[in-house]
């Protein structure tokens, strides 16, 4: 009789704790030393199988052989331990029984798969060995106990298979026999063969191995099995595994398990099939079990896709399958029975599974369950599907969709059928998909969209300047420029694609042309862009749009209720503001002022303010500007009705709005009626060796104050104007680039002067100005406690913030960070992904020293990283109010900031917990 054990004995055998030791887990016929959330252990394949096992669903039996051996194994120079192998041979003992067949027997011999199985999935990245167990004598049994032809068959797929991975024998040398074979044979496919065929296929591919390794096919099933063990677990460190891993952040560490199980086969006459699954439709999420089968057929033959897969049911039915008969009329019973375990699977998981199944001689096996992969579409329908089947809580529901992958709802996608020819890679600076005629420069991409023709804009870079081509264009692509670039930001917030940072591209204007990777393409020449991807394709490849659906709103309003930061928008038009509302903006973090400034209409009174040469001659400039500033500001506030609108003062340096080239010259001159050398020397004047750090943001206001008062007395009219029209208006007027307290000191006192003049001739009481700075400068986060006793409010420009703490370029980083991440030096890029420990920590101590001075001190975000659920997840845990970003990435924002939401309430439970005990 064995001691009961105590209750935290129990909860560690639970979790694998006791089972340290223990390095060989059995699974089959209802019992399983294993369970599902042993995957650090098992692996997911073998805790799936340990589970299924345990729920009573028939499962072949087998053994996994834990990820720790993985370890073992690579450090004790790739050999197995004794003890391991001991461990291995009771528990195939087990299976036999369970099986009543014994491995390596003459008469009815056992076979086993050995497949690979790390703790995430790596589909496809490892080995794994099928119908091990088969030599010359074996073969003669299974033979007897089905047929010929399956017997030998089977021999020479494990000969091949054997040879392959464990061997290393290319794969070419038998696959050249097989045709030459098929060639002599007159036969098109495999199972044209006979069975005397492939006897002597067999004795081939034997003569192969000896050729290529000097020794005979290894006979011995023992030896068969430690060296495809010792194989699979090789295969942890081939290329692409490492590959694999390194792209998607799994750690060399983790290893894989091996499991060996005992063969069914489903390709052992029509009486036998083997198929694949999901519970719910993986592309819309429907509520019906979908899937495909092959009779007569092994797993690989399901996805060799010669032959045409039939339907498992009626809903099940494509249109090259419409015709051919379902698993539920050709085998009702195996149907039902697979009906019926689906449903437990599902109910068990509690989320959507992809099976595989096989049925021999009419009996049923599940060789896996796993959570199936689904576009987010289903997602987002299953996750609220099962929230309202009670099957999970809301906040599961909630938890279950990636933010990022909300992108896919929102923008048009390129079709995931369509063939693709990738000609260059770039960076995925906005989402979506863009198919269009090349076009080189922003008047021509205005003037082809205006005679209704869709264009690409290809433009080296792009300016303030291209705005208007950008706006006409399907989607932009740039040689130069990272994920904060400008033509990243002005694509994001216009909700197209941008593909930035090509850096293959080689771009000649004067020509026409481009050339990248060998490609050239002219302008006019169609190409298609894939901004979630940064993928640059040749030709026109369809789109498709997916629909927003109820389910998507539904898991919205769930989202708003559990979160507790808001979610603003970076929005600088009417236009722009009324998509993000619609998106569930709850008003906007950041109006950048200067884009208004380059509509056509206004740019000549800007340069004629630049080019005055006196105060005078500014301010006449900027009266003209004035009542334009206020009918954006007005069209704006009405969009945002109640909500609080963020404007911020003028930020760029001035040359970005001088004329460029010779002819844009000659027209200001015209324009002004001034001289071209002046123009000239005024160009030389604010020439600067370094723009971003020269005379720009709140440098502006101190050395142009005229400007700034034009900017607040317009948005403190706009205000009034609108507040009379009984709409609820909330300014706040944000000041860049602030780096001392006293440019905020001086400036606060202007705005307010300004506003205090400007009340006189509207006594508008129910207008209220706050006044705040953005945080974009290493030397204001550090001095941000002296900083806030003049700011109503802070928001972190982590754009600039990133650029100038780093020392990296926005503009030009795109060159060479790739390389960073591809060398893992970083894993994100900073531009995308707060860099938690370098510019986390200037946001850390601003927001800490911010609020002891001023404790509520309002605080945001409105940097690109405002819309990327990683940096979100970081701004919620320091407290802030607010993250904005732009108007398509609202709903990403929403979702991230309840998940973060959840996420740190688990903490502080734990933490409750943490301190109760000690
Ligand atoms: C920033 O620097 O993060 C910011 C929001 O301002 P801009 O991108 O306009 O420089
Ligand atoms: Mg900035």
């Amino acid at each position: 009789m064995t001691a009961r054990k105590k209750p935290a004995a129990r909860r560690a055998a639970r979790a694998g704790g006791t089972s340290a030791r223990r390095r060989v887990f059995f699974f089959g016929d209802g019992r399983a030393d294993g369970r599902a959330e042993m995957r650090e252990v098992l692996g997911g394949k073998g805790a799936n199988l340990a589970e299924m096992t345990r729920l009573g669903v028939p499962v072949p039996p087998g053994f996994t052989i834990s990820t720790e051996v993985c370890a073992e194994f690579n450090r004790a120079g790739r050999r197995l331990p004794a003890a391991v192998k001991k461990d291995a041979l009771a528990a195939l003992a087990r299976v036999e029984r369970v099986m009543g067949m014994r491995f390596g027997d003459a008469e009815r011999p056992l076979l086993v798969s050995v497949r690979s199985g790390a703790r995430a999935s790596m589909p496809g990245m490892m080995d794994s060995v099928l119908n091990l167990g088969l030599n010359d004598r074996t073969v003669v049994g299974l033979a007897k106990l089905a047929d010929e032809r399956f017997a030998y068959d089977s021999y020479r797929r494990f000969v091949q298979m054997f040879g392959d991975v464990v061997l290393e024998i290319p794969h070419k040398l038998f696959e050249q026999r097989l045709e030459a074979l098929k060639d002599v044979r007159g036969a098109d496919l495999d199972t044209e063969l006979t069975a005397s065929d492939l006897r002597g296929l067999v004795r081939d591919y034997l003569e192969i191995v000896e050729e290529q390794t000097g020794t005979p096919f290894p006979q011995d099933p023992a030896e068969q099995l430690w060296a495809a063990v010792a194989a699979v677990f090789r295969s942890w460190e081939n290329e692409r595994a490492v590959r694999y891993r390194r792209i998607h952040g799994i750690p060399a560490l983790w290893g894989t398990a091996v499991n060996v199980q005992a063969m069914v086969f489903g390709n052992m006459g029509d009486e036998c099939a083997t198929g694949v699954a999901f519970t719910r439709d993986p592309s819309t999420g429907d509520r019906h079990f979908y899937g495909e089968y092959l009779k007569n057929a092994q797993g690989e033959d399901v996805v060799a896709g010669i032959r045409t897969p039939q339907p498992i049911n009626k809903v099940s039915r494509k249109e090259d399958s419409a015709r051919l008969p379902t698993l539920e009329e050709e085998m009702p019973r195996a149907y039902r029975e697979l009906v019926r375990i689906y449903k437990r699977l599902e109910k068990h998981y509690r989320d959507m599974q992809d099976i595989e199944f096989t049925i021999q001689n009419g009996k049923l096996w599940m060789l896996q369950t796993r959570t199936g992969k689904r576009t987010t579409h289903a997602a987002v329908k299953i996750a609220v599907d099962m929230a309202r089947e009670g099957l999970i809580t809301r906040e599961e529901a909630v938890r279950r969709v990636a933010p990022e992958s909300l992108d896919q709802l929102l923008h048009p996608m390129l079709d995931p059928e369509a063939p693709r020819q990738v000609v260059a890679k770039g960076l995925p600076a906005s989402p979506g998909a863009a198919v269009g005629r090349i076009v080189f420069s922003a008047d021509d991409a205005e003037a082809r969209a205006k005679a209704g023709e869709k264009v690409v804009l290809v433009r080296i870079e792009t300016s303030p300047d291209d705005i208007h081509g950008m706006h006409a264009a399907e989607g932009i692509l740039t040689a130069r420029g990272g994920m904060t670039s400008h033509a990243a930001v002005v694509a994001r917030g216009m909700g197209k694609c941008c593909v930035a940072g090509c850096g293959t591209l080689r771009i000649d204007y004067a020509k026409g042309e481009m050339q990248v990777n060998g490609h050239a393409f002219k302008a006019g020449d169609t190409i298609t862009l894939d901004g979630s991807r940064g993928e640059v394709l040749a030709g026109a490849v369809p789109t498709v749009t997916p629909e927003l659906g109820g389910a998507f709103s539904e898991l919205m309003r769930w989202a708003d209720r559990l979160r507790r930061v808001r979610v603003r928008t970076n929005a600088d038009t009417p236009h722009d503001a009324k998509i993000a509302r619609e998106f569930g903006a709850e008003g906007i973090g950041l109006c950048r002022t200067e884009h208004m400034f380059f509509e056509p209409n206004r740019i000549l009174a800007v340069r004629e303010m630049i080019l005055a040469s006196d105060g005078a001659a500014r301010e006449r400039a900027l009266a003209k500007l004035l009542p334009m500033q206020r009918g954006d500001f007005a069209g704006i506030f009405r969009a945002m009705a109640g909500l609080p609108v963020t404007i911020r003062l003028l930020d760029p340096p001035l040359h970005e709005f001088l004329p460029h080239g010779e002819e844009e010259i000659r027209e200001v001159v015209q324009a002004l009626g001034t001289d071209a050398a002046v123009v000239r020397a005024k160009l030389e004047e604010v020439k600067e060796f370094n723009p971003m750090l020269g005379h720009r943001g709140c440098r502006l206001g101190i050395t142009y104050p005229e400007i700034y008062r034009m900017q607040v007395r317009a948005i403190f009219e706009a205000a009034c104007e609108v507040a009379e029209s009984g709409v609820k208006v909330q300014p706040e007027i944000m000041l860049p680039l602030i780096a001392h307290v006293g440019e905020l000191q001086r400036l606060r006192a202007l705005i307010e002067a300004e506003i205090a003049e400007a009340r006189k001739a509207h006594p508008q009481p129910r207008v209220k100005v706050t006044i705040g700075t953005m945080i974009e400068v290493p030397r204001a986060a550090l001095t941000a406690a002296e900083i806030s006793r003049y700011a109503d409010f802070f928001s972190f420009g982590t754009n600039d913030l990133t650029q100038t703490a780093y020392a990296l370029s926005r503009d030009d980083a795109g060159k060479f960070l790739p390389e960073y991440m591809e060398q893992g030096i970083l894993a994100d890029d900073p531009f995308v992904s707060i860099d938690e420990e370098g510019i986390g920590k200037l946001m850390r101590i601003a927001t800490l020293s911010g609020r002891t001075t001023r404790p509520g001190l309002k605080v945001g975000i409105c940097g690109e990283h405002g819309g990327d659920a990683k940096s979100i997840r970081f701004c919620a845990g320091l407290g802030f109010d607010y993250v904005s970003c732009s108007p398509f990435r609202v709903p990403v924002a929403r979702l991230a900031a309840a998940q973060a939401e959840i996420e740190l309430a688990g903490e502080r439970r734990a933490t409750r917990r943490g301190k109760r005990r000690s």
